[in-house]
């Protein structure tokens, strides 16, 4: 049997950059993942030019049943450390919108920058590699090693797991809920899985009218009401809000603003979309009544402005008029009751609607629940039930907006975990 101090499963984010920290303490690192080629999520990520961190990333922009476990790892090696890395390491980046760091020329190159931390702390690599079986071995104390695995290249004895297996998200590129199963079998509680930066569905009949907007993208603000299980313990908690850009697609809704609420909505609630978030359409509508002769169609386009695509503000007042019979596009404006714009008005800055689902984890960027934090260390990540046993990145019950944080949670759950590690 082959022995290492650690054995990292799944090369991905967190396991690369957790493997080199490990290494680089002079542990015997082995990281082991099933695909041909590493960490294939950071080469796809950020359209290919990896969003790696953001540098306004708090615990705040994370959700999980227990919002303060994120707190110590993310303390502890922060945005501004992981920059440093990268600067080391000579790769050129730029900033976007809100604080949210890319690289210039691409993801590869954070790939080869953990592969040279790997080589850096003499990390061996297995890979393609599947891990068949993990034993916690009960006579550790006698000499032998915490665990024994089996591998496609025999067995291996190890002081420390680490289990970096990640989310369900993009199945087509080497996802598992290998390390969901693992942590359920040796005693874990799983917070239920579910696609999270998604885009959302609706019923074919009531998106009928906006098939034809796919493409149209604007900025708006999106809400849904805070799911329980994310709520602050007796505190009512405000609604998800986020104002971001939304984009119309064939089957319902994405862009930003739609991935970002993704993550709070819950089946059978509503969103609520403003479409003009700087506007007060009830107010617009009932001045530009005094004294005019143009057509409702009209006048709602002028209220609605530039920033909203005229197509999209037809589309929806047609769907609006449909329900209220006296609000016809060709409507004189002068003839409408006041009472009827305000309530026409109002309906597009809280427009109201429920998607029937979401794409699922085939276009998810993220998973969310997972493995309970409330049974992991915050500062080690280590199991509380199965000592040596630790669980970074996505496979945890901790999740970030959109916008870099689920990498940097990647290397913070990662390095919190590295520093703990103890040679056999
Ligand atoms: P992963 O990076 O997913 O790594 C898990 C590894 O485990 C993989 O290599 C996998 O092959 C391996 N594995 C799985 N099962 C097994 C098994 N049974 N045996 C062995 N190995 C196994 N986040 C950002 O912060 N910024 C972005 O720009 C961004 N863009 C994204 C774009 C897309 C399209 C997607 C899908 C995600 C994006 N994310 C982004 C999210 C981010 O990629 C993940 O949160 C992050 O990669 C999680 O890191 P991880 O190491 O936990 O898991």
């Amino acid at each position: 049997m082959q022995r290492f101090d650690v054995v990292v499963i799944g090369a991905g984010a967190a396991g690369l950059f957790c493997a080199g920290a490990a290494g680089q303490r002079g542990l015997r690192v082995l990281v082991i993942d099933h695909a041909a080629k590493v960490a294939e999520k950071i080469r796809i990520s950020g359209g290919g030019r990896c969003n790696f961190t953001n540098r306004e990333a708090t615990p705040a922009q994370f959700l999980s049943e227990n919002p303060h476990f994120a707190r110590s790892a993310l303390a502890s090696y922060t945005p501004q450390d992981f920059l440093a890395l990268v600067e080391r390491h000579g790769i050129a980046w730029h900033e976007k919108h809100k604080g949210q760091l890319f690289c210039d020329r691409s993801a590869d190159d954070i790939i080869q920058m953990l592969l040279k931390e790997c080589d850096a702390g003499q990390v061996t690599r297995w890979q393609p590699c599947c891990v068949r079986d993990v034993r916690p071995a009960p006579d550790a104390a006698a000499g032998r090693p915490r665990f024994e695995l089996d591998t496609d290249r025999g067995p291996v004895g190890a002081h420390h797991v680490v289990v970096a297996t990640g989310g369900l998200s993009i199945p087509k590129i080497g996802a598992t809920d290998f390390g969901q199963r693992l942590a359920e079998r040796l005693g874990h509680r799983i917070v239920p899985l579910r696609p999270a930066l998604v885009p959302l569905t609706f019923d074919p009949a009531v998106w009928a009218p906006f098939v034809p907007l796919a493409g149209v993208s604007l900025e708006v603000t999106v809400s849904t009401p805070m799911p329980e299980a994310l709520q602050a313990k007796r505190r009512k908690a405000a609604p998800a809000s986020f104002v971001e850009d939304l984009l119309f697609t064939h089957r319902g809704l994405s862009g930003p603003a739609i991935l970002q609420i993704s993550s709070f909505w819950v089946p059978d609630e509503a969103l609520t979309l403003d479409l003009t978030p700087q506007r007060d359409l009830a107010v617009l509508l009932k001045q530009a009544k005094i004294g005019s002769r143009k057509q409702l169609s009209t006048a709602w386009g002028i209220a609605l402005g530039e920033a909203v695509p005229q197509r999209l503000a037809q589309t929806w007042l047609a769907t609006q008029a449909h329900a209220v019979p006296t609000l016809r596009p060709d409507a004189l404006l002068a003839d409408l009751r006041d009472r009827d714009l305000e309530a026409l008005g109002q309906a597009a800055n809280q427009w109201t609607i429920v998607p029937n689902g979401t794409e699922g984890y085939a276009k998810a960027e993220v998973t969310a629940g997972g493995v309970d934090t409330r049974e992991l260390s915050s500062q080690t990540l280590e199991s509380r039930r199965v000592p040596g046993l630790h669980f970074i990145g996505e496979v945890v019950d901790v999740t970030g907006w959109l916008g870099g944080y689920n990498f940097q949670w990647a290397w913070s759950s990662g390095m919190a975990c590295a520093r703990a590690l103890e040679p056999a």
